[in-house]
């Protein structure tokens, strides 16, 4: 259907991109927001290294947090999965801690690509995330995702990839399959994602994409 469009705009490409950081507040936040281009990214890049973090997750919610990252992180070449048990809607008021780790993991991990929440995301949890992101990660290209949500706290994002029918789909049913507990939530559902990935394709002349906010890049 889509074959026929010509793509005019230049192009960028995560060629040179060695080791991704993913950084999500809850399990299901990094799949939401960039787990195709993930899988998109590990599928061209057999010996691309993928550090992903959640930085909430128990009981449950942390078998689903661990195996979902297996399911999307099946064709990295090496990959780091940490999941933290940092309490739940409270993560501006345990700021310090959760600073502290971020220190660590910058101790630990050069990404030439970091993903992270989307910074005016109006949940609580999301933003501390992203803010720590950018205090952080100071000579690095960091791409926001978007998490569709109650406040409705979507803007207008500036950067997409494109993804096959395929894997938006794929996407999809991963989400459903490993996010059972999630499943009752009035917007937790495939026309939910499908419909977002859809948008942002007809937003960047594709079928289906994701879509992020790029605040800075360097062209040498
Ligand atoms: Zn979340």
């Amino acid at each position: 259907m889509f074959a026929h469009f010509k793509q005019s705009m230049i192009q960028i490409s995560f060629d040179n991109v060695e080791t991704v950081l993913c950084l999500g507040a809850h399990s299901d936040d990094i799949e939401i927001g960039c787990g195709a281009t993930i899988r998109k990214l590990a599928r061209e890049r057999p010996d691309l290294a993928v550090w992903w973090v959640v930085f909430t997750a128990d009981g449950k919610r942390k078998a689903e947090a661990k195996n979902s990252a297996r399911a999307f992180l099946r064709d990295a070449g090496k990959s780091q999965v940490i999941v933290k048990q940092f309490r739940n809607g409270y993560f501006p008021f345990q700021g310090a801690v959760i600073k502290d780790f971020f220190e660590s993991l910058k101790s630990r991990v050069k990404p030439d690509l970091v993903f992270t929440h989307f910074r005016n995301d109006r949940h609580q949890d999301h933003r501390l995330v992203s803010d720590l992101t950018w205090n952080t990660f100071r000579d690095h290209l960091i791409l926001e995702y978007e998490v569709p949500k109650y406040d409705g706290d979507f803007a207008s994002p500036n950067l997409f990839v494109q993804v096959s029918d395929w894997l938006a789909k794929e996407k999809v049913d991963n989400l459903c399959r490993y996010f059972s507990t999630q499943n009752d939530k009035h917007w937790f559902g495939r026309d939910t994602f499908l419909a977002l990935m859809r948008l942002r394709g007809m937003e960047c002349c594709a079928k289906y994409a994701e879509a992020f906010y790029v605040r800075k890049m360097v062209c040498t």
